[in-house]
This record gives C-alpha cells, sequence and structure tokens, in this order.
C-alpha cells in the first residue's frame, strides 16, 4: 500500500495495540541499569512522521523516556558529518554477532569494534568527538535539540549516574581499547560523554522527527538543512540495517524490514526512505535487549502496509 493511500495510521495503530494487548508480554525492563528499573513496563507509545510533514501518534507518544543506545546514531553522525579523518581506521562496519557489551571480539580484533552502534564503536565515536568538539557535551546536546526542534530535551544526570556507578563492563571495554591505542583521551572524559549521552531523554514525537533526515537523503525536510551527505545518508541507514540491533539485527531485517536502532529503554525508532520515520516504545526487552512489543507492533505496521523496504 502506498503512503498516500493509507487513511489513518493512528487508526492502525490502535489496531495492533488493542492485538498486541491479547498477548502475553515475555519481556523485562532493563535493570542492569538501576536507574532504568524504575520505569512503569506498561507504557506504550509510537509516533510517525513522514517527510511530507504528516504525523500520526498513539499512546505515550509525547512521554519522554530514556533512549540510551538510540543516541549512538547521532553521536555517529555528528561525528561522520565533522570529521575529515577517516573514521573507519578506528572502527569497523561489521555486524557484531555478539552482545552490545561483549567484551571477546575486541581483543581478537585488537581494540577496533565492529561497529559505531555497540558500545565499544560508540565510545570511540566519543573520543573523536571530544577532540574535534570545544565542549562536546553541549556540542551533542545542541545537535539533538536542533534535529528534534525541541530546547527542553536534555540529559538525565541520575540516570547518567547510576550508569556510571554501574558500568562496570563499560570500563573495560574503553580500558581495553585504550590499551590498544584505540583511545587517545583521558577515559573519565569519554565516558561522561558516553554516559551523558546514553542518559538523554526524549519521547516517540522527538525522536521520529529528528531521524527523518536519515528518511530524506540527510536533509531535515521542513528546514531543508543538510546534516549529511547523500552518500553518507546511505551508508548510516547500512549501518542501522546490518547493526541496529545488537545481535538480533538479522531477526528485525526479516520480521520488520526497515533500519533502525533500539536501545535498552525499551524504544526504537526506524526509518523508511523516501518515506518516513517512526518511533516506538514499550519497556520490556526481550533477551537480546530490544522492546519485546515494540519489534511485534513494527513487525505488524510494515506487514499490513507492506511499508517495508524490500
Ligand atoms: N547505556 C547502555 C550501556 O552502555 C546502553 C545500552 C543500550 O541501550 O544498548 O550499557
Amino acid at each position: 500500500m502506498a503512503l498516500h493511500e493509507m487513511m489513518n495510521y493512528s487508526q492502525l495503530f490502535l489496531e495492533i495495540f488493542n492485538e498486541l494487548q491479547q498477548i502475553e508480554d515475555r519481556g523485562r525492563v532493563a535493570d542492569y541499569i538501576p536507574e532504568l528499573a524504575h520505569i512503569n513496563p506498561d507504557h506504550f507509545g509510537v509516533h510517525l512522521t513522514t517527510i511530507d510533514g504528516r504525523q500520526y501518534a498513539f499512546g505515550d507518544s509525547e512521554v519522554r523516556f530514556s533512549i540510551q543506545s538510540i543516541a549512538k546514531v547521532f553521536t555517529f553522525v555528528l561525528a561522520y558529518s565533522r570529521v575529515k579523518s577517516n573514521i573507519w581506521e578506528r572502527m569497523d562496519m561489521e555486524p557484531a554477532g555478539t552482545p552490545f557489551n561483549s567484551l571477546i571480539q575486541l581483543e581478537y580484533d585488537r581494540g577496533i569494534p565492529r561497529n559505531p552502534f555497540i558500545n565499544a564503536g560508540s565510545m570511540v565515536v566519543c573520543d573523536i568527538l571530544a577532540d574535534q568538539l570545544a565542549s562536546p557535551r553541549e556540542n551533542v546536546l545542541a545537535f539533538i535539540r536542533s534535529l528534534s526542534r525541541n530546547s527542553t530535551v536534555d540529559y538525565n544526570p541520575i540516570v547518567a549516574h547510576s550508569e556510571k556507578r554501574s558500568g562496570f563492563r563499560n570500563y573495560a571495554l574503553v580500558n581495553l581499547m585504550k590499551s590498544f591505542g584505540n583511545i587517545r583521551n583521558e577515559i573519565d572524559k569519554v565516558m561522561d560523554l558516553y554516559f551523558s549521552i546514553c542518559s538523554l531523554e526524549m519521547s516517540c514525537r522527538e525522536l521520529s522527527e529528528s531521524f527523518l533526515f536519515l528518511a530524506n537523503n540527510g536533509i531535515v525536510p521542513h528546514s531543508g538543512e543538510s546534516i549529511l551527505s547523500p552518500s553518507r545518508t546511505k551508508r548510516t541507514n547500512a549501518l542501522m540495517q546490518t547493526c541496529g540491533f545488537y545481535d538480533e539485527a538479522g531477526q528485525f531485517t526479516f520480521k520488520v524490514g526497515l533500519p533502525g536502532k533500539s536501545g535498552v529503554g525499551g524504544g526504537i525508532v526506524a526509518v523508511h526512505p523516501g518515506k518516513y520515520a517512526i518511533a516506538v516504545w514499550s519497556p520490556r526487552l526481550n533477551k537480546k535487549g530490544n522492546s519485546y512489543k515494540g519489534m511485534l507492533f513494527l513487525e505488524e505496521f510494515t506487514t499490513r502496509t507492506k511499508l517495508s523496504i524490500f
């Protein structure tokens, strides 16, 4: 079905939501970051924005939540758009095939992460931004505020602190990379930025609007601002397709068929190049760390509308 033929996505969202209510949610809220365990697991929101400016929402679409790893796309795009050096010397572009915080691969590959969307890769991106930007924390926030057109989007210092205190594995990753010379700044500087970006809070609406340039050849539709070249946009979408869902990117591609990125806060953002960006939030996660109902919802959405890229 073509996008314009769809009468009312909000109605379809309601129908799919009601059907999913009949299914037991077998996911669990992420609790390895203590502060995330407090969330009401029954939240559910979705927001779709088309590149010609139409908006369709359902449920808690305006409620902000911890976007966690979804932020890795923003920092990667910022680095990719600003950095002249070859960032691919410091990270790869391959699916991980291991959990997002796995140490094993880093040892084999001498401190080069498999891609920018696993934790280690995002730490290298933070290291690059720390070199390139005068005030990385502030510059990253300004970038995301401008994409979301909302100056109140912010870090949550309580979540960042909670993550810092429990982030033993993340410190292991960054130390291992530092031992191989792939982290140039002081570890605390890199990790303060990393934990800050993970603590960002945004709503489904803000996420779908912020990702819209990736559905539009790198150009923000409403302002005409160019964020990335068409070629780099294609590559970013390719990375999301192959690496955006931990070691479940194949499953997401198989079932949903869109490039996207998820986070352990239960959010998923996906884009259909040339058409739309959609964000869904449901906090309970499956065993791989992706939103249990969020994935089911998107599978139903792209199946019924035939709006996947495949
Ligand atoms: N802040 C989380 C961590 O580093 C991000 C996990 C995620 O959303 O994938 O463990």
